[in-house]
């Protein structure tokens, strides 16, 4: 970590601002962000709502447009930010207040009880082999299992355990199974108070709910499924171990729709926006069902093709000329079953041809746009923080200030701002980083 020099020191000593900064969210945008700063040689609290750090990329199988393992990439990052000196991890913690201005702000937080003390847990899991309880996992958007007392994924970071209260029977046999004395059932949430001169919010996204395309059929046909569990599916840590098959009867599906646009550019839904990513990810994802099967056909229904990344246009070509990917120009406006021959029909209209058109599939995959968390709107708004009609949080400048919220001290970055795919949210991370030391530095409102 390098030494910060003694006129910068005395420069934030005389205008009494704080050597920390907060950073909201602890996805790859507020990992990086955290990393920047610390190695600065500031001091960052990490507050995170679940109980690891990760975000959505810890959730997918590859990525785009490399197709590098996930995981992979992630977990020399998750250690990086864990054992870092400088990085004050808060998991499974919400922000309840924010008071004051750039240089000095305080902040409150509450770290919510996990049942597991995180000093004594060393994640060996053996409390989790012993509990009774299985309830869908989150982590896998509830297509496998976990424990009353679990970590979500493999790689949770930190690997310490936690409880599950609305699910624990209090049978307490992983208090028995705990050499280290690690449980703990009565412990309470902890309020913790402290100064910061900077904050990033870094709150990532949620998924379009895309059971309000009530005619695609998901939730109510097994074998059409979104994206998300698509990637949960084809992942080897995943519910089925890394198998891509059917819900309904387990079978290697033959054929597989992928539809593009669902959550995204549709006024009828007030989500005007493009996502952004669904056209890598779609592609992606379908580049993937040739792997797992070559002789599979894998039929992307898109309304146009967005590739404007580094490598992505080329990484579209392959998936078509390579793996032979097909490319269907038409928006998906139902999906039924045939009750006769069980297959998935996609009624869609061929946009080139203008003609109305039924494709048959063995699984759908719907690709949803991505929106603001749920909660952003009032998480920004005890900074004093507005959110844009598409509720995502609003930049001072779109051109000379990306990362700067109209808020003095207070950044952006990643896809609480607007979606994005990982290296411009990594981007973003850095670029909020820098703009905060500025402020940690004694450099005045960025
Ligand atoms: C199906 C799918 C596939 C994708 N595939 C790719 C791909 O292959 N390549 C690629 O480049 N991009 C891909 N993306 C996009 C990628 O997921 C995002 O670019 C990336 O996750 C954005 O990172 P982030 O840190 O901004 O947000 P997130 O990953 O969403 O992380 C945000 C973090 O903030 C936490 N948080 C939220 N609210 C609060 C709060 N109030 N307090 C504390 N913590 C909070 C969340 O729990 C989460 O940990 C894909 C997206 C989807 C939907």
């Amino acid at each position: 970590m390098p030494a910060r020099t003694k006129s910068q020191k005395q420069a934030t000593a005389t205008k009494k601002v704080s050597q920390n900064a907060l950073v909201v969210g602890g996805g790859v945008a507020g990992m990086q962000a955290a990393l920047d700063i610390a190695n600065q040689g500031f001091k960052v609290y990490l507050v995170e709502k679940s109980p690891s750090i990760g975000g959505r990329m810890a959730m997918l199988d590859k990525t785009f447009p490399t197709l590098d393992c996930s995981a992979c990439i992630l977990t020399p990052r998750l250690s990086e930010v864990a054992r870092h000196p400088g990085i004050k991890l808060l998991t499974y913690s919400d922000l309840e207040s924010v008071s004051g201005k750039a240089g000095s702000f305080r902040v409150r937080v509450i770290k919510r009880a996990r049942y597991v003390k995180e000093e004594l847990c060393a994640g060996c899991g053996e409390c989790s082999k012993e509990c009774p309880v299985e309830v869908p996992n989150e982590f896998d958007w509830g297509l496998g299992f976990r424990k009353a007392i679990y970590v979500g994924f493999p790689q949770s970071t930190p690997s310490t355990y936690t409880i599950d209260m609305e699910s624990c029977i209090k049978c307490k046999r992983c208090e028995r199974a705990c050499e280290r004395k690690a449980i703990d059932l009565e412990m309470e949430d902890e309020r913790l108070e402290f100064d910061v001169g900077a904050i990033i919010i870094a709150t990532g996204y949620r998924l379009f709910d895309v059971a309000r395309y009530y005619r695609l059929g998901y939730g109510r046909i097994p074998d059409v499924i979104h994206a998300m569990e698509y990637e949960r599916l084809i992942n080897a840590a995943g519910p089925t171990h890394g198998h891509l098959v059917r819900l309904s009867d387990g079978r290697i599906p033959q054929s597989i729709g992928f539809v593009q646009c669902v959550g995204a550019r549709d006024v009828t839904k007030d989500v005007p926006y493009c996502s952004r990513v669904c056209c890598m990810y779609g592609i992606k994802n379908a580049v993937m069902a040739k792997e797992h099967n070559p002789d599979a056909d894998a039929t992307i229904y898109y309304a146009d093709i967005r590739a404007f990344g580094k490598g992505f246009e080329e990484f579209y070509e392959m998936a078509r000329s390579r793996f032979g990917v097909k490319f269907f120009r038409g928006r998906a406006a139902e999906v039924r079953r045939d009750s006769r021959t069980g297959k998935l029909v996609v009624r869609v209209e061929d946009t080139e041809k203008a003609q109305p058109q039924d494709v048959e599939h063995d699984m759908i995959v719907i690709c949803p746009g991505i929106q603001p968390p749920e909660d952003l709107a009032k998480i920004v708004e005890k900074m004093g923080i507005s959110v844009t009609t598409d509720g995502y949080v609003d930049v001072a400048n779109r051109y000379f200030g990306p990362v700067d919220t109209k808020v003095p001290g207070i950044f952006v970055c990643g896809c609480a701002d607007g979606p994005k795919d990982i290296p411009d949210s990594v981007t973003e991370g850095s670029a909020a980083a820098m703009k905060a030391t500025i402020i940690l530095s004694g450099g005045g409102a960025a």
